[in-house]
């Protein structure tokens, strides 16, 4: 047998598993912790092409977690999105990206996405959540949504989890998994104006950018994220819809709710794709 760089992914897979992965054409929207792991595991796994969404660049304070950032980067304040598809580059020269260094409320990125027939979400707040969870149901994308959570109190950890929530063709959704927060979803999405008046008039949430965050939990939910991906495009088996994973106690539960009957968004109650309207997500300007 002659050797390539795939060799003992064929031993797994078969060339034909192979020729699948390297076909398969995704998005990853949010080049954060988990993002760039995503990104990185992707590109050795030879995916072929990729859209890369996020408009943030660089601070110091994710040199503890961003994969192939550099001081240099931060310094500089590379865009998160030039640093993953150097990352893919270095990796696979062959592979397809398509940056794109805006919000994900763009045109650009919403028309990128529709096309897209993979998309990993690895956003952290419930609003972007919210507008990938719709687009995905719209368009019956496969939506994977990767997020963790570290909660301290006082001197205590009380929470070191992270969970994968998968939705196909309008079978699942964040809001069927109880994991998205639709108050907070429609308070972040709202224009800064509303948002600031809420506030002043007691009706705010509060703001939850600067949480606590770990690279290994991002590791091993970007992992069970690319796994799940894996198995999916292999044919080896039915994806799961929802994985958490449990980091004070070391395991991983598979959740096995249904749908709910009533469910607003993979209900398609919204609509399909332009019936969805999910351009009105757009932000003036940009
Ligand atoms: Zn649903």
């Amino acid at each position: 047998m002659e050797f390539n760089r795939y060799s003992r992914q064929i031993l797994a897979f078969g060339q034909e598993g192979q020729n699948k992965i390297e076909s398969a054409n995704v998005a990853v929207v949010g080049l954060g912790g988990i993002g760039s792991q995503i990104v990185q595991a992707l590109a050795h796994l030879g995916v072929g092409s990729f859209v890369l969404i996020d408009d943030d660049f660089v601070d110091i304070s994710n040199l503890n977690r961003l994969i192939g950032a550099t001081s240099q980067d931060a310094e500089e304040k590379t865009l998160k999105t030039v640093v993953s598809e150097r990352q893919i580059r270095n990796i696979n020269p062959k592979a397809k990206v398509q940056p794109i260094l805006k919000n994900l409320r763009s045109a650009d990125a919403i028309k990128a996405l529709i096309e897209c027939p993979i998309i990993f979400g690895c956003v952290d707040h419930d609003g972007p959540r919210l507008v990938l969870m719709e687009l995905a149901s719209a368009y019956k994308r496969i939506l994977i949504d990767s997020a963790t959570e570290i909660i301290p109190e006082g001197d205590k950890i009380t929470s070191f989890d992270g969970r994968v929530v998968i939705s196909r063709d309008g079978d699942y959704c964040l809001d069927c998994a109880q994991q998205i927060d639709m108050d907070r979803a429609k308070w972040e999405l709202e224009s800064p104006e509303t948002r600031e008046s809420r506030r002043a008039h007691g009706y705010g949430l509060p703001d939850i950018t600067n949480a606590p965050a770990v690279i290994s939990l991002n590791g091993v939910i970007a992992n069970l994220a690319v796994t799940e991906f894996l198995v999916l495009v292999t044919g080896l088996r039915e994806p799961n819809h929802h994985l958490t994973y449990y980091g004070l106690r070391g395991n991983v539960n598979i959740r096995i709710n249904k749908r709910k009957d009533d469910c607003f968004t993979c209900g398609y109650l919204y609509g399909q794709c332009e019936g969805a309207n999910i351009f009105r997500y757009i932000l003036p300007g940009i």
